[in-house]
């Protein structure tokens, strides 16, 4: 096989490990592998070959940790019955176009949290035999619920006589995480009123033992003191959502080393909703939800403060949290919450990545993939350049494109 050497030369370079943003930074790339960077000017700059990024940042692609690949961020309830009773066929083209939106944004991965015919698994297969994914896709399947209880849409409950821990031993083996949902949605009529846990605390350490006999990790839907309490006594490896889980719980996380994906851009999604709309701008509903986003934005800065493992997901699918774009918006959450650009992107990749189980993708360091993006100007000018991505760079067996080309710029 031929080497493919490739050199190029970042204006500013931020890796995803949480150092602060490089100046004039020398990338070398051997078969889709980054080999080394160098400071510019200590580099014998010869300038045949050298692909010059000079007036652009590069930054490593982003990994988006909770999404639902199915469902697209539409409000229309015309559209979400539609896709929620969707054949395959139908969902294979909704999938696809998602990854193509997810690409388009710089996200390179992402975490599926389950739909209910477990069709982001089924599409997963399909595109593993054709190679040609253009995002690399962790999946659960389905997710599971109890009985009665929030979570149908996404997944099933287990069958009559078997626990949930059973069903986890007797599943379909080619998931990549287990999803459960372990407490119900937000109220839009009270501020931080609770629900009662899915499963008890026993219930969920069998289905944490069972999974892990298995090598897969859990992740927890759970809002509210006790749902979050349970669901990190029982050793999941990730809080989803976590809205009011209180002080309490985030120093559990940070002393177990728990991963919190806090999904705040669904709360502005939905309160930017309801402000376009006459009737609703002025609701009870739309104070709340602003109320619920700035909580979770205190729990975020007291998450930091904690030193709890925080990771970027959108909870794209939901209303109005668009695939792709969401992303943008949890990235601006976060620093609104008082994260640095630096602590920011190293949430999004270097612990997206730790989440998603990922080998040599993540950070721009030696060793691992090629797969970064180029946005125009200064770090200053991000997390908002990247609705301008100039390009994306994916390295070989990424997609069907030859390594070490710049692909679709969107300008
Ligand atoms: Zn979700």
């Amino acid at each position: 096989m031929k080497t493919e050497k490739i050199k190029m030369r970042a204006g500013w370079l931020i890796d995803g490990t949480g150092a602060p943003a490089r100046r004039n930074v020398i990338i070398k790339i051997e078969n889709g592998i980054i080999q080394s960077l160098s400071d510019a000017e200590f580099y014998n700059v010869d300038q045949n070959g050298i692909t010059d990024f000079s007036a652009f940042t590069i930054i490593p692609g982003l990994i988006d940790s909770h999404v639902h690949l199915c469902m697209s961020g539409a409000h229309d309830q015309k559209i979400r019955q539609k896709q929620l009773k969707s054949t395959f066929a139908d969902a294979e083209h909704v999938i696809s176009a998602h990854l193509r939106q997810l690409f388009l944004s710089g996200v390179v991965a992402v975490r599926d949290g389950g739909d209910y015919g477990a069709y982001a698994l089924r599409y997963k297969k399909k595109q593993q035999d054709k190679k040609n994914s253009i995002v690399e896709m962790k999946t659960a399947g389905q997710a599971w619920h109890n009985h009665g209880r929030y979570g149908k849409f996404m997944g099933r409950a287990p069958s009559e006589g078997k626990t949930l821990a059973e069903e986890i031993l007797y599943m379909d083996k080619s998931i990549d995480h287990v999803k459960i949902i372990n407490s119900g949605l937000n109220s839009l009529k009270e501020f931080g009123k609770e629900t009662l846990p899915q499963f008890n605390l026993n219930d969920l350490k069998n289905t944490v033992n069972a999974a892990s006999s298995l090598g897969l990790k859990v992740m927890a839907h759970a809002n509210g003191r006790l749902p979050v309490k349970i669901a990190i006594e029982a050793g999941c490896a990730s809080i989803e959502h976590g809205f009011f889980m209180g002080e309490k719980n985030l120093a559990l996380m940070a002393e177990k080393k728990i991963t919190w994906v806090p999904t705040a851009c669904t709360m502005k999604a939905y309160a930017e909703h309801l402000s376009k709309d006459r009737i609703h701008q002025d609701s009870i509903e739309a104070a709340i939800l602003k109320k619920i986003l700035e909580d979770q934005l205190r729990q975020l800065a007291m998450a930091k403060a904690l030193g709890v493992t925080v990771a970027v997901g959108t909870d794209s699918g939901s209303p109005g949290v668009h695939h792709g774009s969401s992303i943008i918006e949890e990235l601006k959450l976060f620093m609104q919450a008082g994260f640095s650009l630096e602590e920011t992107l190293k949430a999004s990749v270097l612990n997206g990545a730790k989440l998603l189980g990922l080998n040599k993708t993540g950070p721009i360091i030696k060793g691992n993939k090629a797969l970064f993006i180029v946005v125009d100007g200064s770090p200053g000018g991000l997390p908002e350049s990247l609705n301008k991505i100039k390009a994306v760079y994916t390295s070989q067996g990424c997609s069907r494109r030859k390594a070490g080309h710049l692909e679709i710029s969107k300008s």
